[in-house]
């Protein structure tokens, strides 16, 4: 998918790629930084989970887990530069905002991109657009919700999601947010039900 990414990439042009940014620490959005040949930016939550993985090896299990997978080329190459809160890039007459969303989310180190001047936001995992299902194991179901609302605010004209279609316009957002809101409350009246038979009378 890397090779593809880079192919289309060179359909659009031929310049070099300078900077990648990585939204989050998961291997689908990073263990083939390599390929890039570019310095590599991210939150320093993200590069610290990085370093935890190699640690203890998650690409490894990740093989044992999904053996259809091909892992081959795929690598581990931690940032070259990190921020804590944001980071403006200036190219040409375009400035690209890099924010930190600031709580768990997706995970514990999302990042999203805005371009004002172009009213396009890339949001990484924070949206997992339809027919996606959001995924919020490694992060908080309520900090998705509000990242989606932040996001929302922004209002772009293009969110490049994680997975799924590009959305035009905020309606990809509204569908993953009612979906997460559907499923806090129906986990916790599920709870709340659970809790009242374990109850003594
Ligand atoms: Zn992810």
């Amino acid at each position: 998918m890397a090779m593809d990414f880079l192919s289309s990439i060179r359909k659009v042009t031929d310049k070099p790629i300078r900077f990648l940014i990585n939204t989050h620490y998961h291997g689908d959005h990073t263990w083939t930084n390599h390929l890039f040949n570019a310095v590599t930016m991210a939150h320093v939550n993200t590069r610290r989970l990085i370093e935890e993985e190699m640690r203890i090896n998650v690409m490894g299990l990740y093989e044992k887990l999904f053996p259809e997978i091909d892992f081959s080329g795929a690598k581990y190459t931690p940032q070259g530069l990190v921020f804590s809160e944001s980071l403006i890039l200036h190219a040409g007459d375009k400035t690209i905002e890099i924010k930190y969303i600031g709580y768990p989310a997706h995970t514990v180190g999302d990042v999203y991109v805005h371009i004002p001047d172009s009213r396009v936001v890339f949001t990484g995992d924070l949206l997992f657009a339809e027919p996606c299902t959001p995924f919020v194991l490694f992060g908080s179901v309520s900090g998705s919700i509000e990242a989606l609302d932040r996001l929302a605010s922004l209002n772009a004209d293009i969110y490049v999601p994680g997975h799924g279609p590009v959305s035009y316009g905020r309606k990809a957002l509204y569908r993953a947010r009612d979906y997460l809101v559907y499923i806090r409350d129906e986990a916790g009246d599920t709870l709340r039900r659970a809790y009242h038979l374990m109850k003594p009378p």
